[in-house]
């Protein structure tokens, strides 16, 4: 029998505010323990949350441009449940009535567009953190993160695949990225993912029984995690058994996921509405308001940069799977008159390439926009080669220095004069007569051999086409 996935992801994601959903304190990663903390968010008796305003305003931007419904009145609710990391004993968080819902965002799978529907989502505070002492047994409790905001954005079991899964979870986070309203880190825990996952045999309509993954901290490992488990399901039915409904962690090290609790662990919240805070109004304003503010997302920036210019679907996606890429890109383009497709690869290739050898993002890139675009146009107005143009681009990163001023010093500015290339192709061809003898007998294929030994000659700094030119009008004679 052929089995299928079935796959929804719950997502957490950390809100970008400077202070708390229901307190003053701030946001910042990294502080001493318990340095970011008041009697708000330690749960002393008698005080009351207000909500930040703020991050109301990011949860209702992300609504927006995942397409969700914005609900005029929503409620905050209280999750009951004990255990050291919550001071209050309840999460407020939201339940019955979520700030939104029934939203979809766009990914592309193998088998082309597809749209991956989204349930709800709703605002909570973060608990605290638990330090597991190595050496003694005991644990200590960091309050810092206690009422740090949260979105909760719940998808449908709409994907099949694990790539699908990471091409959701990528898409995501990059329209949170471009709106700026999460910053995203994945090892700091401000984009969290639970995936829940099922299979069934293939044509059968009902869901099979679903297990919740946790402790992913890569859209990688969310990808691994659903392969394995997906194979551990499948594994279990072909020999006859039943998959139980739990909670498993992924095991990054041993690649493996295991059991965390089962359903008779499973928690009964006691959810009741939050008496301290009114219902959350959302007047259609406000919300027109917020809507007007929203950048320029994704999907209609990569629609843009195929159009605009004449990118492929591919470049133009890579180019916008990050705010920050993008924004160099077009930065690029802006003080360069060179080709839209030249400069592409240019930061897809060369500069991808730097930032990954040595694990830097966009915004720390040693080689700014300006920088690249005064390559791109020395190399456009035929000063350099693109094969010197490669290793200025190195010496840039390496020092710092402009392009210009590495052409200047090093002497590589490109050959353009007749005179000194016929030289070259003069000895070329006299130090190779049986390679003459083969071109002229048809081998033509010969031509790269007799191009790349004038390079040679020059150091690289011919001019590439005049090179071809004149070699060409040599050998035909
Ligand atoms: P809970 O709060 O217990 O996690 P939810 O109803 O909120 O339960 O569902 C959580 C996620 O599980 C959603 O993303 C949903 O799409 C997904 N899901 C529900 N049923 C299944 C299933 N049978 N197989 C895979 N995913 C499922
Ligand atoms: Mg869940
Ligand atoms: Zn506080």
């Amino acid at each position: 029998m052929e089995f299928e996935a079935v796959i929804g992801l719950e997502v957490h994601a950390q809100l970008k505010t400077r202070s708390k959903i229901f307190c003053g304190c701030s946001t910042a990663f990294g502080a001493p323990p318990n340095t970011h903390v008041c009697p708000v968010c330690l749960g002393m008796p008698g005080v009351l949350p207000v909500l930040n305003k703020k991050a109301v305003d990011f949860a209702i931007m992300t609504s927006i441009a995942t397409n969700c419904t914005v609900a005029r009145e929503s409620r905050f609710a209280r999750k009951n449940y004990f255990y050291p990391d919550l001071p209050k004993n309840f999460q407020i968080s939201m339940y019955e009535l979520p700030l939104s819902e029934h939203g979809w965002l766009e990914i592309e799978t193998a088998a082309g567009k597809k749209r991956v529907g989204i349930t709800r989502i709703h605002m909570e505070e973060d608990a605290g953190k638990l330090v597991h002492d190595e050496f003694a047994p005991v644990s200590r409790v960091d309050l810092n993160r206690t009422g740090t905001p949260l979105m909760e954005i719940v998808s449908e079991p709409d994907m099949r695949t694990p790539e699908e899964a990471g091409a959701y979870l990528r898409k995501l986070h990059a329209i949170l990225r471009y709106l700026d309203v999460c910053d995203g880190n994945m090892e700091e825990g401000s984009f969290r993912c639970d995936a829940n996952v099922s299979i069934r045999p293939r044509g059968q309509e009902a869901f099979g029984t679903r297990a919740e993954l946790k402790n992913m901290n890569s859209f990688k490992n969310v990808e691994k995690a659903l392969a394995f488990e997906i194979a551990r399901q499948t594994a279990v039915i072909e020999d006859g058994g039943r998959v139980v409904q739990e909670t498993r962690l992924w095991d990054a090290n041993a690649m493996k996921t295991l059991p965390m609790r089962g359903k008779e662990e499973a928690h009964d919240y006691r959810y009741f509405p939050e008496p301290d805070l009114l219902p959350l109004v959302v007047f259609p304003q406000w919300e027109e308001e917020l809507k007007a503010r929203l950048p320029e997302l994704p999907d209609a920036r990569k629609a843009r940069f195929t159009s605009q210019y004449g990118l492929s679907d591919y470049d133009a996606g890579v180019l916008t799977s990050e705010r920050e890429l993008a924004d160099f890109f077009e930065a690029v383009m802006a003080s360069c008159k060179g080709e839209p497709k030249q400069a592409a690869n240019w930061v897809t290739g060369a500069l991808m390439g730097l930032l990954n050898a040595r694990g830097l993002s966009i915004s720390e890139s040693p080689v700014s926009a300006l920088a690249l675009a005064a390559l791109l146009t020395l190399l456009d107005s035929g000063v350099i080669s693109g094969k010197i143009a490669k290793t200025v681009f190195e010496e840039m990163a390496e020092t710092g220095k402009a392009p210009d001023v590495i052409v200047k010093e090093k002497g590589l500015v490109q050959v353009s004069d007749a005179s000194v290339i016929e030289k070259a192709v003069e000895e070329v061809l006299a130090e190779n007569p049986a390679e003459v003898t083969g071109y002229r007998g048809g081998k033509t294929k010969l031509m790269g051999f007799f191009v790349g030994a004038v390079m040679k000659k020059t150091r690289g700094k011919a001019n590439p086409g005049l090179v071809n030119e004149l070699l060409k009008k040599r050998l035909d004679a």
